[in-house]
């Protein structure tokens, strides 16, 4: 244990870390800059999503609106290949989650997946990376436990209408954890709440017992 933080403060040394939000480089051991510690306030909301307006409504919890610093930041760790701002996500989301309900409230984390094409062109999931974590800081599992079957049109480049439908059918249930479970699923960015509430779906006609989501950030203010 004390070789490893030895090691991880060697390594933050020789590679300085950056700040999750504006990139500037900080001291070993720090995650974000005073700056941003100021400028970049949590939302902490909860939503209640129903994009087809049939159906139940789906429990979102969002941690930050996807603007400004947060969307820079969201870019680089999903395009760029900055992996490590999952690690500040997640805690993020773990401290808040944490407070708000306990640990015990889920079985098991799981993420929305990407298609494996996309998952290979990037070498990561972000929304997986970031479920992991977040698993681990609430000290519950994650299970793998959905898959992307049909690689659809990406939702940010699609009008609000047509999103539901381009996620309808794109997913399904994969491996034997779901039935009579409490989920917490994540997605990086939640915008109309479609694909998340397509997922909820199947975890939910797979037989899940509760899906709650959870977002990083949220893109429409007006939406929480
Ligand atoms: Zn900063």
């Amino acid at each position: 244990m004390i070789l490893r933080k030895i090691l991880s403060l060697c390594l933050e040394l020789l590679f300085p870390p950056h700040c999750v939000f504006c990139d500037k480089v900080l001291a070993p051991g720090t995650k974000i800059c005073k700056t941003c510690a100021e400028t970049v306030v949590p939302v902490r909301a909860l939503r209640c999503m129903n994009p087809s307006g049939s159906g139940q409504n789906i429990p979102c919890i969002v941690l930050y609106f996807y603007d400004a610093q947060v969307r820079d930041s969201i870019i680089r760790f999903k395009f760029y290949g900055e992996k490590s701002n999952a690690d500040f996500y997640a805690e993020q989301l773990s401290k808040w989650i944490g407070k708000q309900m306990p640990p015990l409230s889920f079985d098991f984390v799981t993420a929305v997946p990407i298609s494996r094409e996309r998952k290979k062109q990037r070498g990561y999931n972000q929304s997986e990376l970031i479920a992991r974590k977040l698993a681990a800081g609430l000290g519950i599992p994650y299970e793998e436990c959905l898959e992307k079957v049909v690689d659809n049109r990406e939702q940010h480049r699609l009008p609000r209408r047509e999103r539901m439908k381009n996620v309808t059918g794109v997913y399904r249930a994969s491996g034997d954890q779901v039935p009579g479970k409490r989920i917490l699923l994540l997605d990086d960015i939640v915008t109309t709440g479609a694909t998340l509430c397509e997922c909820a779906e199947v975890l939910l006609n797979a037989g899940a017992k509760v899906v709650t989501c959870a977002a990083v950030a949220q893109v429409n203010k007006e939406s929480c």
